[in-house]
């Protein structure tokens, strides 16, 4: 057999003798046996990710908590909840998966704008870590709802640092103008607030700039921003326990180089260090960074189709599957499964799916060799895929394999048309 050509970005991805494989397992064969579009995952690939971070917070006082969102499949949130990790969930449904899971709900911390007072009493009730609160008024609330229960609800106000996480205005957050956080000239004020509320107790502060952020810059302005402000809080007599630094690191899509999870802590514990911090629990949320680059979608081409300007190739996945392409122009690479034709690839193609939008693009311009029949790889998948997919067109949403070294599981059946109409029904 040849040596492994490994995939960027994709460690535990690689072509062994022509054939594409997620670890020991040749994803040629899961095709044959579970069809296409099919999720696999590595395992090893999760792990590792979450293993930079580990690395980078030994010694210390500190909690990783995995934003389910980028992929909230049981089976996934299994491999987190095995390893210690804890959940940053932003709804009661997230909160009902990390229970199905067999998370730790006390390593919950529960995050985003507009959470309902039912998904407060859910959370509180079930006895979640900390609520990050995102403006006054969810104060107000959280702080009747937990009085109502007899409790005080654990709280840390997310404060928006303005720092330009240099990314995607629509996975941009710590700006002033977007909707998540508090402003940083209000935060002491809003502190105040919430320490006078009887529902409530204070246990730190929280921020999260954006996602697929490929530079340490960023999260060091926020870091010096943040501590300013825990310096003023505990100041006014209120003690800070924790701080939450957030997610957002990037992946490798498109020879992107963010910084390896261990390096960019080094830096930021070196800071907060240097700023007489050493002694603070640490929080992280970190979602896509732990486990896009576990992730791919395997297809199938179904036909392809010269055109005017542009040739097509049209997969049996789409939109409804990888929605990245069409919501933010994101780029995924397209690999084939098998190399074995050794040809060098010379025609360039729309990658697009069966849905009838024309926003339906997968990859643009990429240069391929295809037929029908021929199976590919969408890369970097494991995030912000499978969690955002719909049944637009009727599309029943795909099945997931999670691979184990040599062994490889199904984590969720592919989706039927009988699955999709199940709580619908005709007027009677
Ligand atoms: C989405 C989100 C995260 C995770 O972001 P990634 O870019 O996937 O790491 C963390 N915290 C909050 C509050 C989020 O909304």
């Amino acid at each position: 057999m040849s040596a492994a050509i490994q995939l960027p970005g994709h460690p535990f991805v690689a072509y062994r003798g022509h054939a594409l494989h997620t670890e020991d397992v040749a994803l040629d064969a899961l095709a044959d046996q579970y069809g296409t579009p099919l999720f696999v995952y590595s395992k090893a690939s999760m792990l590792s990710a979450l293993a930079a971070y580990q690395r980078g917070f030994a010694g210390r006082s500190a909690q990783i908590c995995y934003a389910m969102k980028a992929n909230s499949s049981l089976g996934v949130l299994q491999v987190f909840a095995d390893a210690g990790c804890g959940f940053d969930i932003v709804s009661g449904g997230e909160l009902d998966r990390v229970v199905a899971a067999g998370g730790d709900v006390r390593k919950v911390i529960f995050s985003g704008v507009g959470k309902t007072r039912a998904e407060m009493h859910q959370a509180l009730a079930a006895g979640i870590g900390c609520f990050n609160i995102e403006s006054e008024a969810e104060l107000e609330v959280l702080s009747g709802v937990a009085t109502g229960m007899g409790l005080r609800a654990p709280v840390s106000i997310r404060v928006n640092p303005n720092v330009d996480p240099k990314t995607h205005p629509y996975i941009s957050t710590g700006l002033k103008g977007n909707k998540f956080g508090v402003a940083h000239e209000d935060a002491l004020r809003i502190y105040q607030h919430a320490a006078s509320l009887p529902g409530l107790r204070v246990v730190g502060i929280d921020c999260h700039i954006g996602s697929q952020i490929t530079e340490t810059t960023p999260y060091l302005e926020a870091m010096d921003r943040v501590l300013d402000l825990v310096a003023s809080i505990e100041a006014a007599g209120i003690p800070i326990e924790h701080i939450d630094f957030g997610g957002g690191l990037g992946i490798n899509y498109n020879n992107d180089t963010p910084p390896e999870a261990d390096a960019l802590w080094l830096q930021l514990l070196a800071k907060l260090d240097q700023r007489g911090y050493s002694g603070k629990k640490l929080m992280i949320e970190p979602g896509r960074s732990l486990v896009g680059n576990a992730g791919v979608c395997l297809t199938e081409v179904l036909y392809v189709k010269p055109g005017e300007q542009k040739n097509f190739c049209i997969i049996d996945a789409a939109m409804n599957d990888l929605p990245r392409p069409a919501m933010y122009q994101a780029f995924h690479a397209i690999v084939p499964l098998s190399d074995k034709a050794g040809n060098t690839p010379t025609v360039t193609y729309d990658v697009v799916g069966p849905v009838c939008e024309s926003g339906d693009w997968i990859g643009r311009d990429r240069v391929l060799d295809v037929a029908a029949g021929t199976r590919l790889a969408v890369l970097s998948a494991g995030a912000y895929c499978m969690s955002m997919a719909s049944n637009y067109n009727t599309r029943g949403r795909a099945a997931e394999v999670l691979v184990d070294g040599k062994a490889a599981h199904l984590i969720r059946q592919r989706e039927n048309s009988q699955d999709q109409m199940r709580h619908e029904q005709l007027v009677g």
